[in-house]
């Protein structure tokens, strides 16, 4: 049902060439989060945003052992979705994230695929016993969004530590990097169109 009012929304607006991003809720995401990172995606690529239908929770990727959740195996799902409509899709989930070469990951990216996944869990400061801080854990999600949403660009990694292509190995690179893009990163985004301003 949902789909078939999205096909009808996207067939009536095709002579909009603005590119589409789908953000998918996997599991319950607060419906707060979820329109504050649509708009400040929104005002930083040239693209229009959808939040699309809450997928079940990601049970199938938990590890039991390590308690953790396999980000390759959640983009693998959002993949068999077949979504139509969307040049790219970013996954939203609440639980922690790992691939088998690191103990954890903040979001993890296919870039051939355009399909990418961020994780909230370790953006909070609860998560490392600290006092909960709202506006830093919403800065925390747009710089992770941005840097998963780069990788669907084709940006790789990038080696300044204060660009939002950085890779986060803790959370305080994500917290010195900012959601910024180098100069260098910048100008390959806006060959391809990809950014506003
Ligand atoms: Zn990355
Ligand atoms: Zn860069």
């Amino acid at each position: 049902m949902g789909n078939a009012a999205t096909k009808t929304n996207y067939a009536s607006s095709t002579s909009m060439s603005k590119k589409k991003v789908c953000i998918i809720p996997i599991g319950t995401i607060d419906k707060e989060i979820l329109h504050y990172t649509q708009k400040e995606l929104e005002d930083r690529f040239n693209v229009k945003i959808d939040i699309g239908r809450q997928l079940e929770d990601p049970i199938y990727a938990y590890h039991k052992h390590k308690m953790q959740y396999h980000s390759t195996k959640i983009l693998k799902r959002i993949h068999k979705l077949g979504l139509t409509g969307y040049d790219r899709i970013l996954g939203i989930v609440d639980v922690d994230l790992y691939v088998p070469e690191r103990t954890f990951v903040f979001g993890e990216a296919v870039i051939k695929k355009k399909i990418a996944v961020i994780s909230l869990t370790r953006l909070r400061q609860k998560f490392y016993d600290l006092p909960e801080d709202l506006t830093l854990f919403k800065k925390r999600i747009i710089i992770e969004a941005v840097h998963e949403l780069g990788h669907t660009y084709g940006l790789r990694h990038c080696t300044d530590n204060r660009c939002v292509m950085f890779l986060s190995k803790i959370l305080r690179d994500t917290d010195h990097k900012g959601a910024a893009f180098c100069s260098n990163c910048k100008s390959i985004m806006e060959d391809k169109k990809a950014i506003t301003n």
